[in-house]
Order: C-alpha cells, then sequence, then structure tokens
C-alpha cells in the first residue's frame, strides 16, 4: 500500500522499530502507528510554522497540527514568549492562580452559553467530567451519543466512536465491561426519526445528549441543522441536558465555536454544556467543560458532583491557551484562515476533478475534509462506503511529496494562520501529480 522508499526512511524505521521495544504498538495515541494506511510513522523532530521536520530532515506541510491544536501553527512567538516566561515562574503549584481566571474569563466571553467553566488536562477528562455532571445535574443515568462520534476514551462513552477505533474497527473497547455502557444509547447521526423515538420511549431516564456538532473524528461530517434544533427541543420537553463537544470544533470553526453557527441558524439556540480542548491550549494539555451557573455549581467544592487534578488549570498550559486565544480574537483572523482552508480544499476538489476521481469536500473555520467519493457523507455508514484504499494511496503520495495529511480516512484536517499562499499551491501541485495516471 505505501510507495514509501525504506533508504529514505531508515531513521523514522529505526526509531519506530526501538519505540515498539518500549511502547505499545511504538505510540502513545493508536492513529499515529500508520495502522490504517500502512508504511513507517514519521518521528517528528521539530516544527515550525506550518511545517514539521522528522527525524531524516524531511520537511512535510503539515495539516494534522497536533490534531487540531496548531491553529497559530507551530511555534508562534507571542505564544512561545508566553510560554516560555510562565515556565520561568514555576510549572505546577497546586493553588489557584490569576492565569487560570483570565483564561476561565476569555472563554466565557467568546461563548455566551457558558457562565463558567472549569479547567482540566485533556479533552477525555472534559467529557467525561460533563457527563458526570449531567448525570449529577439531572439524577438521571442515562447518556445519548451517535454513531461516529469520539469523546475521549472515558469507557461510558467508548460505544461506536469514530478515529481510532474505527480504524481498528472495535465497536467499543475490552476492557470496559458490559454493565459500564448499559446506560449509554447509541444512535446514528443525522437520524431525527431516531432520536425522537429514543426521547419518546426513555425521554425521562435521559441525563444528556452528547454530540460533535461537526463530527471530526468520522472525517468532516456536520450535524444538520434540523437534527440539531430537534435535539434542543427534545431536551427541553424532556428535561436533558444538550452537550456540544467542541473540543475539535471549539475555537477552530469560529471564535463563538460551532454552537454560534447554529444560534445564526436556529434564533437563541445554545447547549447545555460544551466542552472543549485543542485549541484553548495552544497545543499544551489543557481542556475545560463550562455551563450556566447553576450546572456548574453542582460540581466540587460547592454541589455533590467531584472532580478534580493535580494539574488543572496548569499555569504554563494556561500560559499557551491565553496567548493562543489573544491572537485568534483579532478582527479577521477568521475570515483568512476560512478564506485560506476553503482555497485548500476547492484547489484539491479542482485537482481531483480535473483527474476524473470522485472527491467530495467540506469546510469551516480552519477545520476540513475531503473524501474519495462523489457526495458528502451524513452519517458513518456513509463514511465507511467512501474509498478508503484510494484515500490510503492518496496519503501516502501526498506524504512523499511533503504533505502530512491525517493517516487515516476518519480524521479531519487542519489549516494553521502560518499556511501561505505558496504551502496551498504547492498542496495543490502535489495532489494534481498524486491524482494523475500513474
Ligand atoms: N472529543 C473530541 C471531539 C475529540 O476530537 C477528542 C480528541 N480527538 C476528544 C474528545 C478527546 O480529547 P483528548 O484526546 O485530549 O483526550
Amino acid at each position: 500500500m505505501s510507495t514509501e522508499n525504506p533508504s529514505q526512511n531508515r531513521r523514522n524505521a529505526g526509531l519506530f522499530e526501538r519505540a515498539q521495544q518500549s511502547i505499545p504498538g511504538g505510540v502513545n495515541s493508536p492513529v499515529r502507528a500508520f495502522r490504517a494506511v500502512g508504511g513507517t510513522p514519521r518521528f517528528i523532530a521539530r516544527a515550525e510554522g506550518a511545517y514539521m521536520w522528522d527525524a531524516e530532515g524531511t520537511r512535510y506541510i503539515d495539516y494534522i497540527g497536533s490534531w487540531g491544536p496548531m491553529i497559530l501553527g507551530h511555534g508562534h512567538p507571542a505564544v512561545l514568549d508566553a510560554v516560555l516566561k510562565a515556565a520561568h515562574d514555576g510549572f505546577s503549584f497546586g493553588a489557584p492562580t490569576e492565569r487560570e481566571v483570565e483564561l476561565a474569563e476569555e472563554i466565557i466571553r467568546h461563548v455566551p452559553s457558558i457562565e463558567q467553566v472549569r479547567l482540566v488536562s485533556s479533552g477525555t477528562e472534559a467529557g467525561m467530567s460533563a457527563i458526570r455532571l449531567a448525570r449529577g445535574a439531572t439524577g438521571r443515568s442515562k447518556i445519548v451519543k451517535f454513531e461516529g462520534c469520539y469523546h475521549g476514551h472515558a469507557d461510558a462513552l467508548l460505544v461506536k466512536a469514530g478515529s481510532g477505533l474505527a480504524t481498528f474497527g472495535h465497536p467499543t473497547s475490552a476492557g470496559v465491561p458490559q454493565e459500564v455502557v448499559q446506560h449509554t444509547l447509541v444512535l446514528a447521526y443525522n437520524d431525527v426519526a431516531q432520536i425522537e423515538e429514543a426521547f419518546r420511549t426513555q425521554g425521562n431516564e435521559i441525563a444528556c445528549v452528547m454530540i460533535e456538532p461537526i463530527a471530526g473524528n468520522m472525517n468532516f461530517v456536520r450535524a444538520s441543522v434540523p437534527f440539531v434544533k430537534r435535539i434542543r427541543e427534545l431536551c427541553d420537553q424532556y428535561g436533558a441536558l444538550f452537550v456540544f463537544d467542541e473540543v475539535m470544533t471549539g475555537f477552530r470553526v469560529a471564535l463563538g465555536s460551532a454552537q454560534s453557527l447554529y444560534a445564526k441558524a436556529i434564533p437563541g439556540f445554545r447547549p447545555d454544556i460544551s466542552v472543549f480542548g485543542k485549541v484553548i491550549g495552544g497545543g499544551m494539555p489543557l481542556a475545560a467543560f463550562g455551563a450556566g451557573r447553576k450546572v456548574m455549581q453542582q460540581l466540587a467544592p460547592l454541589g455533590p458532583v467531584y472532580q478534580a487534578g493535580t494539574l488543572s488549570g496548569n499555569p504554563v498550559a494556561t500560559a499557551c491557551g491565553l496567548a493562543t486565544l489573544k491572537e485568534i480574537a483579532k478582527p479577521g483572523f477568521y475570515e483568512a484562515l476560512a478564506d485560506k482552508t476553503q482555497r485548500l480544499v476547492r484547489g484539491l476538489a479542482g485537482a481531483a476533478e480535473a483527474a476524473g476521481v470522485p472527491f467530495a469536500v467540506d469546510s469551516e473555520g480552519g477545520m476540513f475534509g475531503f473524501f474519495f467519493g462523489s457526495q458528502l457523507p451524513q452519517n458513518y455508514p456513509e463514511v465507511l462506503a467512501t474509498d478508503q484504499p484510494r484515500f490510503n494511496r492518496f496519503f501516502h503520495q501526498m506524504l512523499d511529496r511533503g504533505v502530512y495529511f491525517a493517516p487515516a480516512l476518519y480524521e479531519a484536517g487542519f489549516v494553521s494562520a502560518a499556511h501561505s499562499e505558496a504551502d496551498l499551491a504547492d498542496t495543490v501541485a502535489a495532489a494534481r501529480s498524486a491524482f494523475a495516471p500513474a
């Protein structure tokens, strides 16, 4: 499947061999292992702006951006400066700091559905805590999630998740007892009839409905406006909480996150709880969950829902996140980012069309997806029906040409403010050559 030339990849291959001795599969997060696309993972030595260099010194245009956080590109001077200054002042105190208050205030300022926020260290932790909070606040047990949506690897959410799990074909994970997921209902994404039926039969037991508003763990699939609107109505009618998992979309598709886009289409729309990660940490381990004051005050030390973390609100991570948020809040930032991203996907689509390759693209802000198929999928089975071997071939053809897309068709892509016109043009030229008949 891979077209890679072993002599050009000796150091990466050597490191991968060595890594597999001490780390399961050689990686600390499964998708990095290139299992879906085959070949040797690149061991990254450093990154700057829109580029990463691997252990061989080969340069790649990076469209993964650490799976979303690097919206300003790597090593943005203002962010780097803030991180270095914070590090000099101390790595971790286990006590409150002014900077974590500032970061909370910044998140609240941009996302009107949130009155209070708690900072944690990973999206998994934030999603898991949001579920506990929803259950605590409603006194109910059942949660609804959708097929192909990934909300981190907490037990109760590890059912029919996309991303790395889709790659490995597990409907769920070993080590998660049936009893633990018995309260998790998994429904089809964008299927209004199914969610109506679930509420009709079990509505009074449902604590929350959790969704990726633009699902980035089955590549890029938007929740339709009627679908989101209907979930909002059902949650209101039955007293369930609507949880927006914006770990990927938060501050990535718009400054107000994906919920601001749905609020434009659905007057007055707000989720009850929001989950953030990635961009708000700017590349450091930082995530958050937030909601209205009444719900958030259920949390310890005020309320009965326990949640804690030794490194939560870490001073270096909050410095990184704050500096990132300050840059992306500057006027015109998202317009420029969205424009770049649109030009990239249109360029890729144009190259595919010229070569007669069925190809469908979509993007929002700095997040994009492309599929080898003639139509954009609306749900997980439709994503699975796209041409995986063709994707895998394309991935390697682009990697060989110095363009680093996500190594699995279940993943979204990301453009940063550091990507230049020349980077986009080089990417489209590489795609044209990849699509050309051999
Ligand atoms: N939710 C979504 C939508 C995600 O994309 C991810 C990670 N890709 C998570 C939750 C989990 O975040 P983390 O990997 O930081 O635990």
